[in-house]
């Protein structure tokens, strides 16, 4: 399947296919066979590609190689920043903050830190336009704050975090801090106030690498204890024999990113205006759910309801006679009882909006013309479900 043929598509949040250079990257190290840590000569092949991709990781985020590791995904990075950076308060549990809205690989490691281990929890309760307030954070903010994670760009909103004030309150009171950055690398340029972040996480398949390998930067490699147990690999911090083929791909969707995201960028912002100006004379009534100022989102990302119709019968409905995929919240919680959107829940929004939810969000190869097919098969799927026009 080429790059460009992904029609249909529109659920990049959840997952990006592979980009034609990561996949080339990658059968090249499927032929890589040395354990990187061997001390032979066979192993070296194996050690170069590691560092290569770590330099490239490095260079991605603007850290140092030593401050770069790599994890099995996203969720790997997100509970091992939590639970490794808080074990050493294990003994004098203070209070942590973190928001609502974040993604369960934060809100449950932080769940679990609080019922088992007896830390206390501010969660920050976003505006309605599901961006939490840099004042809600300073007034949270307790003598005893140990640990504050507030996640990047949201999701299922696309909203993005006031990430730069609040990673450097924290660290003007040297508190630790982490960002979720999965869902902004690779569709929007980072604040440079991120390596203000003591833990930043991130994930190769949410910018057109591979899935099952993800990453942590660690600004005091020191102060972080091991998740995983065993061999010395990453610098002594996380065991087990790397994933050279998904370093090969992680390592090439880094490179990609760090020459292209300005192109990328733009790109995402146009579709995303488009889409907006559509979807608002589409007739249906449309309502916007994230910030109305696009500035204040990433730009291939777009959360809206159709009043009268069920988010989950309309996707249904878009995939069955369009083979069209939207989400009606994040692909993990799908797989939870609760259908409603934590995000949309704690933004305050009422039930019925919140049940005619959809999220769309686009690739680097999206066109506008797949743009403007989407909204006529989006128009003609919520009549059929509003009874205005009969099934064809
Ligand atoms: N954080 C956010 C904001 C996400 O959207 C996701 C995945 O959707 C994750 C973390 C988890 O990433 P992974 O799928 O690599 O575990």
């Amino acid at each position: 399947m080429s790059e460009t043929t992904l029609s249909g598509y529109f659920d990049y949040n959840a997952t990006t296919p592979l980009s034609n250079s990561v996949k080339s990257e990658m059968l090249k190290a499927l032929d890589i066979y040395g354990n990187a840590s061997s001390p032979y000569s066979r192993a070296q092949e194996s050690k170069a590609l590691v560092d290569s991709a770590r330099e490239n990781m490095a260079q991605l985020m603007g850290a140092e190689t030593s401050q770069m590791f790599f994890t099995s995904c996203g969720s790997e990075a997100n509970n091992w920043a939590i639970k490794g950076s808080l074990a050493r308060h294990a003994k004098n549990p203070g209070h942590i903050i973190t928001t609502a809205i974040e993604h369960p690989s934060v809100l449950e490691p932080i769940a679990y830190m609080e019922q088992v281990h007896g830390f206390s929890v501010t969660r920050l309760v976003p505006d309605v336009e599901g961006r939490v307030r840099e004042e809600d954070f300073l007034s949270a903010l307790r003598p005893n704050t140990q640990f504050v994670s507030v996640m990047y760009a949201n999701n299922e909103t696309g909203a993005l975090q006031p990430i730069g004030p609040i990673l450097e309150e924290a660290r003007r009171r040297a508190i630790t801090s982490h960002t979720d950055a999965v869902q902004a690398l690779g569709k929007c340029t980072l604040d440079d106030r991120i390596l203000a972040a003591d833990y930043v996480s991130f994930s190769a398949h949410k910018f057109y690498g591979p899935k099952g390998i993800g990453g942590l930067y660690v600004r005091r490699p020191g102060e972080l204890a091991q998740l995983i147990h065993g061999g010395g690999q990453e610098m002594g911090l996380r065991a087990g024999t790397e994933n050279l083929v998904g370093m090969a791909g992680l390592a090439r969707a880094s490179e990609d990113c760090t020459q292209l995201l300005p192109e990328w960028e733009s790109h995402y912002r146009r579709l995303r205006h488009r889409i907006t100006r559509k979807l608002q004379d589409s007739g249906l009534g449309i309502e916007f759910n994230g910030p109305q100022d696009p500035s204040k989102c990433v730009g291939n990302t777009i959360n809206f309801s159709v009043p009268g119709v069920r988010g989950e019968a309309l996707a249904a409905l878009l995939d069955h006679k369009h083979q069209t995929q939207v989400s009606i919240g994040s692909a993990c919680s799908n797989n939870k009882s609760s259908k409603s959107s934590h995000v949309l829940v704690a933004m305050g929004l009422g039930d019925e909006r919140i049940q005619s939810a959809i999220r769309m969000s686009f690739g680097r190869y999206t066109t506008e013309d797949e743009l403007d097919r989407f909204v006529n098969n989006l128009h003609a799927c919520a009549e059929q479900l509003l009874g205005i026009s009969t099934p064809s």
